[in-house]
């Protein structure tokens, strides 16, 4: 492994300016469980890695009661929001996707930021954060901006952040009334397995608890970025859900996923999970919806 110095700035301004005194050597580190596994492998040999972590304000887990917008600072860990009460009860898909990252030191370490930042097809934490309509908040040389999660991503490994430009948090717009959402990983095992398909789905209901307001299904291992099914979607909206109505979505989100042989799996077992997992995380959503009700 090659030597680097390590740095360790408190504020993300600080972050900011020693990324541009070194920027063409310098990588920017949040848990490392991604970073340290490349400089360790020599696929990454950077000669400063900035570490975030002493960052407080990055770490803050925070639902404002009066907006119900919920604050999710990019340091979180997977851990932290997997023992979240109000995570597991408020927003399930996001218990759902953390709780199976990998293992339990992997979530102990590991970050949402670092998890969407690293921007493999297979980052379960993109899921939830997508179908929530999440938006990123990045700070960078030229100030602040921020971007609709759903469009963070350009390819593997590639984010829409410039050199030296930081995500700092993501925060979730207040969730409507009579909504659910629902997470699965779908692999060979169900520990330390990147997932063959990820499924997100969230229904928004309306006061008839039948009628279907808004419709998210999310992706991941479905393309080379996480990715919405629009199609199946646009299905669902202004429907009285049913059964048969999750069945024909599904067809909808395997039709338009983008899904590809891999060492992981075969395209036609991808697109058959996507079809299947649709339709169960769609069931589990109106559970969900009717249970609270
Ligand atoms: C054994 C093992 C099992 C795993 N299992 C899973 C799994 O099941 N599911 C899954 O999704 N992932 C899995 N991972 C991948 C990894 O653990 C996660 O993606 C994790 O969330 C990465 O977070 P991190 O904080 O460790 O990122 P780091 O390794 O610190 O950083 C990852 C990338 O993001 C950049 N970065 C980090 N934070 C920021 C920020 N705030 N702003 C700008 N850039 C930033 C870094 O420069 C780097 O390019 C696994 C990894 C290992 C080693």
């Amino acid at each position: 492994m090659k030597p680097f110095t390590y740095l360790s700035p408190t504020t993300v301004e600080e972050a900011i300016s020693f990324y541009g005194q070194h920027s063409e050597t310098a990588k920017f580190m949040a848990g490392g469980t991604d970073v340290i596994v490349k400089v360790k492998e020599g696929w990454m040999e950077p000669d400063f890695l900035i570490s975030l972590k002493r960052i407080k304000e990055m770490s803050e887990l925070h639902k404002n009661e009066a907006t119900k917008e919920l604050s999710i600072g990019a340091l979180v860990t997977h851990a932290t929001l997997e023992k979240s009460l109000m995570i597991k009860n408020e927003y399930p898909i996001i218990y759902d996707a953390v709780s199976n990252i990998g293992s339990l030191q992997v979530r102990n370490v590991g970050t949402i930021g670092g998890n969407l930042i690293n921007a493999v097809p297979s980052a379960d934490g993109a899921v939830p954060m997508i179908a929530l309509d999440g938006v990123a908040l990045l700070h960078g040389p030229d100030g602040e901006r921020s971007s609709d999660v759903k469009d963070l991503f350009l390819a593997p490994y590639k984010t829409i952040l410039k050199p030296g430009e930081i995500l700092k948090k993501i925060t979730i717009p207040a969730q409507a009334p009579h909504t659910g959402s629902a997470y699965t990983k779908f692999g060979r095992r169900a520990a330390m397995e990147l997932p063959l398909v990820g499924i997100g789905v969230l229904l928004t209901l309306d006061d008839d608890l039948e009628t279907c307001t808004r419709a998210r299904i999310v992706l991941g291992v479905a393309g080379p970025t996480p990715m919405r099914a629009f199609d199946a979607e646009n299905y669902l909206v202004g429907k009285k859900i049913n059964e048969d109505l999750l069945i024909e979505a599904g067809k909808l989100a395997a039709d338009e996923s983008k899904v590809r042989d891999s060492v992981r799996g075969k395209a036609w077992h991808r697109r058959e999970m996507v079809r299947v997992h649709v339709k169960r995380m769609g069931l589990k959503c109106m559970n969900i919806i009717r249970a609270n009700n």
